[in-house]
C-alpha cells in the first residue's frame, strides 16, 4: 500500500515524500483508515514502528485551524517521547498552513509554557502531571478537544500516571475520539479502554515466525552522527565484497550513498523514487560488482535476488521486526554463510531488544574496528598482493623506473613506503575514536556479549609480541573461520542458549555484577535523592525511564529513605542508566548513582 491510497490531503503526502517515507508502515497501513473515520483506535505497537505519524497524520487532518483552540491532546510518559512527538508532527505539518503545536512537560520553565500556551496552538503534546498543572491554572483549556491520544499508555500507567490521566480524560468534552497506543495490551490497559473508548478498533500488526539460519548477527552500539564511518570501517575489517545496506528512508539512503562515495566507496543507492531503467541500471552494476554497495529500502529490496550477498548492514533499524528478518535473508543464501551488522543508535537499543524477542536470537555485541585496525588489515592484505605479484614474475620491465628515482637521491624504502601509501590511499577519519559509540569503547571489551576467547582484543598487543591485527601470522583474518570453527571476531558463541531460553549453567545472578542483587536479574542502585528533596517513586521511575531510555515497567521496587533511596533496574541496563543519570537531576537535584554496596 502506498500513502496516496490511503485518502490523505496533498499537503501531508507532500510532508510525507519529504521525510523521505516510501510506504506505510504496517501500524500506520492499519490504523490511519480508521482513525480517517473518526473511529476509537487501540493500536498495540511500540516505539520505532511509525507509531507517532500513525496518529499524527490523522491528527493533523482533522485540525480546523480557523479555530485557535486546541483540538488534539497527545499524553506521553516521557519529556523524551514528548519532544519526539511534537518533532515528528511539526514535519508532518509542515505544509499545513497555520497549524500549531505545542509541548509542556515538567522539568521546564512553567511561565514559558504558559506564555507560549497563550498564543494558541491546535496540538498539544505533553505529559501527564504538567498537562493536570496546566489544566489546573486554566493556562490549557481543552473545552474543544475533539481528539486525545494517549502515547506508550502502558509506560504512563507503569510510571503512576493513572490518576491524572483519568482526570485528563474526564475533563474532555465526552465527544471526542480516544486513541491510545501501547505495546502491551495488560489489563490495567483494557480496563482504561473499556471506560474510555466507545467501541475501540484493535489495530496490531500480526507476524509470521521467520528464522534466519547461517547468518552471523552481531549489533554495533554506535552513534547515529558515527554509524557511516563504522560500517566503512566493518566493510575494511570484514572485507565484505558484496553487500547490502539498508535505510527506512529514501533520504536515508541518498545521504548514506553520497556520505559513502565520498569515501571512495563505490555505492548506488535504490528507492522507490528511481525510474524503471535507472534501476535497472543500479541492479546490474550491483550484479556485476561495479557498484558492489547498494543501499536500499525496505520497498525497493523486495525484488533483489542476488546470491553471494555477503553482508547485510542495517544502518537503521527497520520499523517492522518482520522486516529485520526479510532484510537480514538476503544473505547467507544456496548454503553460504552469511552475515548481518545492526548500527544501533542509543535511541534504537529497546527496537534491538524487541527484534530479539521476536526473532528469540541473541543479537551479540561486535566491536568496533579502529583505525589503527583498519590500517593492519589494509596492510596485511596488501601484503599479500605484493608477494602475489612478486610470485607472478616479469618485475624487471621495472627496474629502471627504480633505478631513475634511485638517482633523483631517493633511497629504495622511501619509493616503496611511497607506492604503499599512495596504493593504500588511507586518510586519518574526522572522528576521533572515542566519538564512535555511545559508550566508552573499553567497555565493549569486557562487556558480555563481546569477546569470548583469550585472545588479545583490537589492536592491543598479544604475547606474540605484535598487534592483534593486520600480522603476518597464522591467524585468520577478520571474518574468516578459522579451526576453531568459528569466525575470528565477536561471534556468537553457539553453546549459549538462544535469547530468552534457561541457561542451564547456573543461575543468571552468579554471573551478575557484584553490586547487591535484588530480584533474579535485578540489581539495587544507590541513588543520592531521598523524602527530604520530596523525592516519590514515579520521579524515580520517570527520570530513569527517560534518561536512560528504557522502558518504566522493567524498572523494579524502589525503596526511599530520608536521605537516599534503592532502585532496581535490570542487570542488562545498569551500565547505561549509571551513565545516564549520573550528573543528572531528579526533582532539580544533583544525583550521585552507583549500585548498592
Ligand atoms: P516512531 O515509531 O513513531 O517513533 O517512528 C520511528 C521512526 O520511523 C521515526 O524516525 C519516523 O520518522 C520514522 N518513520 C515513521 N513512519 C515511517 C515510514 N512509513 N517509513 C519510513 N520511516 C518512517
Amino acid at each position: 500500500m502506498t500513502f496516496s491510497e490511503l485518502n490523505l490531503s496533498e499537503e501531508i503526502l507532500q510532508a510525507v515524500t519529504e521525510m523521505g517515507f516510501e510506504i506505510p508502515s504496517p501500524i500506520q497501513e492499519q490504523a490511519i483508515p480508521h482513525l480517517l473515520q473518526g473511529l476509537d483506535v487501540i493500536g498495540q505497537a511500540q516505539t520505532g514502528t511509525g507509531k507517532t505519524a500513525a496518529f499524527g497524520i490523522p491528527a493533523l487532518e482533522f485540525i480546523d485551524v480557523t479555530n485557535r483552540a486546541v483540538q488534539t491532546l497527545v499524553l506521553c510518559p516521557t519529556r523524551e517521547l514528548a519532544v519526539q512527538v511534537t518533532e515528528e508532527i511539526k514535519r508532518l505539518a509542515k505544509y499545513k498552513r497555520g497549524v500549531t503545536v505545542d509541548t509542556v512537560y515538567g522539568g521546564d520553565s512553567i511561565e514559558r509554557q504558559i506564555r507560549s500556551l497563550k498564543k494558541g496552538c491546535h496540538i498539544v503534546v505533553g505529559t501527564p502531571g504538567r498537562v493536570m498543572d496546566h489544566m489546573e491554572r486554566r493556562t490549557l483549556k481543552l473545552d474543544q478537544v475533539k481528539m486525545i491520544i494517549l502515547d506508550e499508555a502502558d509506560e504512563m500507567l507503569d510510571m503512576g500516571f493513572r490518576e491524572d490521566i483519568e482526570n485528563i480524560l474526564l475533563d474532555v468534552p465526552k465527544e471526542r475520539q480516544t486513541v491510545l497506543f501501547s505495546a502491551t495490551m495488560s489489563k490495567p490497559i483494557m480496563a482504561m479502554t473499556q471506560k474510555f473508548q466507545r467501541n475501540p478498533v484493535l489495530v496490531k500488526v500480526v507476524k509470521k515466525e521467520l528464522t534466519n539460519v547461517n547468518i552471523e548477527q552481531l549489533c554495533f552500539e554506535v552513534k547515529q552522527s558515527a554509524k557511516v564511518e563504522v560500517m566503512c570501517r566493518l566493510i575494511d575489517a570484514y572485507d565484505l565484497k558484496l553487500l547490502l545496506v539498508f535505510c527506512n528512508t529514501k533520504r536515508k539512503v541518498d545521504e548514506v550513498v553520497e556520505s559513502m562515495k565520498m569515501r571512495g566507496y563505490a555505492a548506488e543507492g535504490i528507492h522507490g523514487d528511481l525510474r524503471q531503467t535507472q534501476r535497472t541500471q543500479v541492479m546490474a552494476m550491483f550484479r556485476s560488482g561495479k557498484a558492489p554497495i547498494l543501499v536500499a529500502t525496505d520497498v525497493a529490496a523486495r525484488g533483489i535476488d542476488v546470491t553471494g550477498v555477503d553482508a547485510v548492514i542495517n544502518l537503521d533499524l527497520p520499523l517492522d521486526e518482520e522486516y529485520y528478518v526479510h532484510r537480514i535473508g538476503r544473505t547467507g543464501r544456496a548454503g553460504l554463510m552469511g552475515k548481518a551488522f545492526t548500527l544501533v543508535g542509543k535511541d534504537e537499543k529497546y527496537r534491538l531488544r524487541q527484534i530479539q524477542e521476536f526473532t528469540k536470537v541473541r543479537i551479540e555485541k561486535g566491536v568496533i574496528p579502529s583505525f589503527e585496525d583498519i590500517v593492519g588489515v589494509r596492510k596485511a592484505r596488501f601484503i599479500s598482493k605484493i608477494t602475489e605479484s612478486i610470485q607472478g614474475g616479469d618485475l624487471e620491465l621495472y627496474d629502471d623506473m627504480l633505478t631513475s628515482l634511485q638517482h633523483e637521491g631517493f633511497s629504495t624504502d622511501q619509493v616503496v613506503s611511497a607506492l604503499v601509501k599512495m596504493s593504500l590511499g588511507l586518510q586519518r577519519s574526522d572522528f576521533a575514536e572515542s566519538d564512535l559509540a555511545w559508550e566508552d569503547r573499553r567497555d565493549f571489551k569486557n562487556d558480555r556479549g563481546g569477546r569470548r576467547d583469550d585472545r588479545p582484543a583490537y589492536g592491543q598487543r598479544d604475547d606474540r609480541g605484535g598487534s592483534s591485527y593486520g600480522r603476518r601470522d597464522d591467524r585468520p583474518a577478520y571474518g574468516q573461520r578459522d579451526d576453531r570453527g568459528g569466525s575470528s571476531f565477536g561471534r556468537r558463541d553457539d553453546s549459549r542458549p538462544a535469547y530468552g531460553q534457561r541457561d542451564d549453567r547456573g543461575p543468571r545472578r552468579e554471573t551478575g555484577p557484584r553490586g547487591a542483587t535484588g530480584e533474579a536479574g535485578m540489581v539495587r542502585l544507590f541513588v543520592s535523592v531521598g523524602r527530604r528533596d520530596r523525592v516519590r517513586p514515579n520521579d524515580i521511575v520517570g527520570a530513569i525511564a527517560g534518561e536512560a531510555n528504557i522502558p518504566g515497567k522493567v524498572i523494579g521496587s524502589i525503596d526511599i529513605h530520608d536521605e537516599y533511596s534503592f532502585v532496581e533496574v535490570p542487570e542488562r541496563d545498569v551500565k547505561s542508566v549509571i551513565t545516564a543519570m549520573n550528573g543528572n537531576t531528579i526533582k532539580g537535584v544533583e544525583i550521585n548513582i552507583e549500585v548498592a554496596k
